[in-house]
């Protein structure tokens, strides 16, 4: 049986959900997808990370987000936004991919229903156990993020199962050899967190140095450690192999052997924009962004726009939950206008 909705939304990140609150404020019917759980990319952060914004740029639905201390870590944050989709009482569709979509004309008076208007895309979804469900909403946001497509490096051995894209914790990695590649907070953050769980800890980046973006506050503490060599660093590197036992590095004195256990590919990701591109929704081959009006979030494709960073193509750092989380706001506007 098909469902139908005002508004579908494709990823329960904090921009979806932030989305679907200005929906159902806006007093608009809603369904959230997620392949996940809610705010899945936060529950995949480093266990014991915390975040670089401080509590109130990451609120959502105008909700207080308090913490005692001065940044929130991720467990402050997935407790804030269980709360919120809580108190909106926003239907979260947890474990449910949204596999297509595919324009139609519905009415849904037609269907006895009299709460959604018009609907213009139908989407299939499939749950985590194989179900196929079709809803069919009046308008679709693309939320999808980033987090499930990560930037490889494309090099032999990537495959292998020490090898990883995205880090947990220290303790995993005690007493082991391990390569961590990339320049950024990830790699930086990741490398301290091993290097004091015991771990031997290499960092291969392609820059000359660490990232400019390193938070200032970290900034001193890995200094130090590559300047003592308690931390090894191979700048203007690239991996070019990964065996079971090391990574082949090859660096500005040639190709050297570093002795690796565990490899840590902290490389960024790129955003998900296959759904956009199924419906035909350009994308800008230099900067990746999807084609879309900054003021509305609509793309040129009629009922279908934008939430989150995904409007920030492959330059993901240019939106964050920060200035993400008002994208919901300006699409419910232009939806209600
Ligand atoms: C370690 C770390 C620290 C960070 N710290 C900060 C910080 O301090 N401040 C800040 O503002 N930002 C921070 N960020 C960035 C922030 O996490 C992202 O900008 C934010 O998650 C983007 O939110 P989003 O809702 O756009 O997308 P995402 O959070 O990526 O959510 C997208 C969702 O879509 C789902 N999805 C994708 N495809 C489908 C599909 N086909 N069907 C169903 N569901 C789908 C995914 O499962 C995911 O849950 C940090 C990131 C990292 C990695």
């Amino acid at each position: 049986m098909t469902a139908f909705v005002d508004v579908a939304i494709v990823g329960a990140g904090p921009c979806g959900l932030a989305a679907a609150i200005a929906a159902i404020r806006g007093g608009l019917s809603v369904s959230v997808f997620d392949r996940g759980c809610l705010v899945n990319g936060i529950a995949g952060y480093p266990t014991y990370m915390t975040f670089f914004s401080t509590a109130e740029r990451i609120a959502i639905g105008g909700v207080p987000f308090l913490v005692a201390t001065e940044k929130p870590t991720r467990r402050d944050a997935l407790a804030y936004y269980r709360g919120v989709a809580s108190l909106y009482d926003v239907p979260v569709r947890q474990y449910e991919t949204v596999e297509s979509m595919r324009p139609v004309r519905y009415d849904p008076s037609a269907a006895g229903v009299t709460s959604a208007r018009s609907a213009r895309w139908l989407l299939r979804s499939i749950t985590r156990g194989g179900a196929v469900h079709e809803t069919a909403a009046h308008a679709v946001i693309i939320a999808t993020g980033y987090f499930g497509r990560p930037n490889l490096l494309q090099v032999p051995g990537e495959t292998l199962p020490h090898v990883r894209h995205g880090y947990v914790e220290g303790h995993t990695a005690w007493r082991a050899p391990v390569v961590i590649v990339g320049g950024g907070n990830s790699a930086v953050d990741a490398a301290l967190d091993m290097y004091r769980a015991g771990a031997y800890v290499t960092m291969v980046h392609v820059g000359a140095s660490l990232d400019n973006g390193v938070k200032p506050w970290v900034r001193p503490e890995i200094e130090a450690r590559i300047h003592d060599g308690s931390i090894q660093a191979h700048y203007e590197s690239r991996v070019v192999d990964i065996t079971p036992e090391d990574v082949v590095v090859q660096g500005p004195s040639g190709e050297v052997r570093v002795p690796a256990t565990q490899v840590y590919t902290m490389t960024g990701y790129l955003p998900e924009t296959g759904l956009l591109e199924a419906v035909g929704v350009p994308i800008d081959p230099l900067s990746g962004i999807p084609s879309h009006n900054p003021l509305t979030m609509a793309t040129p494709v009629p009922g279908v726009y934008l939430a989150g960073v995904i409007a920030s193509g492959l330059s993901a750092n240019r939106i964050f939950i920060e200035n993400g989380r008002d994208h919901g706001d300006a699409i419910v506007r232009h939806l209600l206008s």
